[in-house]
């Protein structure tokens, strides 16, 4: 980590690894002895088509994508795949089933009431969002064409560690895998749509990636726009209109490096690590930091905590930042303190806040 650089804890856009961006620097201006940049190539040239299949094929590698599904790099953001999965997915009097466990689900579960009928199986509100029910909990509707979940909901830091089967033959586990994708080892097999914005783990915004299994491929609703039918984009190789091209280039050399450092089992033992030293600092601070969510949920890339004395919340953000430790203001909507420590944050950066809190703590207990 340079000294010149800040410990970004930021939710997205957030921290990309140095040496990603070194080498995104060093091919900016000529990109491997094409005499352009990345930013000025046809999309369409054999330059760029090799970028966009290598993106492609890492990520197969890194997930072990199985051939019967799709990978898409799309634009507009999750957000847009609020929309686009109703209207590819179901019709709009099929029974679908939303389990909400944060902002994120809910912001999916309403948009798609335009759509179709979501039905809101498991809603973690009352609770303020610090939970995650066990599959024995949710009362699926037995023809449900699809679940949808959150599989962490980057505001309240929850997340799945077992995820949930529909309970319908037909029925398929459609996940918004934003803030935790390619943190860790998942099988693809049991879901019929990932989708994620790219830009916490994988590279800058303005690409969302979507991993669809080919079946569920070709039935989008008669409206549905060209830009959000991903048969549309599953036959044009995501090439239908002009893609993200920067944005998935700084993907795939994230996939890439992901790759090196011994793929998703390394990089998931390194959260795990991270993760661990966070919340063991709040969980022993004899209540001057507090995290609301229930332990076995525990998100690994977004710790959200308080301070006992919450007049003290601001002084502990001015002061971090001061150190180079920016953004660890909590969302506007629940407050307090939020630490995301994606992929790229150092086990430094993990640590040198911790040493911070317990400073912190020691000034002001
Ligand atoms: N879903 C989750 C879990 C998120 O964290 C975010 C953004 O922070 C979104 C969806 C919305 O993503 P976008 O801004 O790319 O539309």
């Amino acid at each position: 980590h340079s000294q010149d650089r800040v410990f970004n804890f930021a939710a997205g856009p957030a921290i990309l690894p140095e040496n990603v961006l070194r080498k995104a620097e060093s091919e900016l201006y000529n990109w491997r002895g094409s005499g352009m940049s990345v930013m000025e190539m046809s999309h369409r040239g054999k330059e760029f088509l090799s970028i966009i299949q290598m993106a492609e094929a890492d990520l197969r590698a890194l997930l072990g994508i199985p051939s019967e599904y799709a990978v898409l790099f799309l634009q507009g953001g999750a957000t847009t795949q609020f929309a686009a999965v109703p209207l590819n997915i179901c019709k709009p009097d099929d029974p679908v089933d939303y389990l909400v466990t944060g902002s994120w689900g809910d912001k999916a579960f309403k948009e798609a009431q335009k759509f179709c009928k979501p039905k809101l199986i498991w809603s973690g509100k009352s609770e303020k969002y610090t939970k995650i029910p066990s599959s024995g909990e949710l009362e699926q509707s037995p023809d449900a064409r699809y679940l949808h979940i959150c599989a962490n909901e980057t505001i309240h830091g929850v997340e799945f560690k077992n995820y949930p089967t529909p309970e319908n033959q037909n029925g398929n586990l459609v996940a918004d895998m934003s803030s935790n994708f390619c943190s860790k080892t998942v099988d693809v097999s049991k879901f019929g749509v990932i989708y994620a914005g790219a830009q916490k783990n994988v590279g800058p915004s303005g690409v969302t990636i979507v991993i669809i299994r080919k079946d569920l491929i070709g039935n989008a609703q008669r409206l549905t726009p060209v830009m959000l039918d991903y048969k549309i984009h599953a036959e044009n190789n995501s090439l239908y209109n002009t893609p993200p091209c920067f944005g998935i280039y700084m993907c795939g050399l994230v996939f890439e490096d992901l790759l090196e450092q011994g793929g998703l089992k390394e990089v998931e033992k390194k959260n795990k690590k991270k993760a661990d030293i966070i919340y063991n600092a709040i969980d022993e601070s004899n209540g001057f930091y507090r995290c609301p969510v229930e332990k076995s949920v525990r998100s690994l890339m977004n710790v959200p905590f308080t301070l006992e004395k919450s007049e003290l919340e601001a002084e502990f953000v001015k002061e971090a930042a001061k150190e180079k430790m920016v953004q660890l203001k909590g969302h506007r909507s629940v407050g307090g303190m939020r630490a995301s420590i994606y992929n790229a944050m150092p086990l430094a950066g993990v640590e040198k806040l911790v040493a911070f809190m317990k400073d912190f703590q020691a000034r002001h207990a």
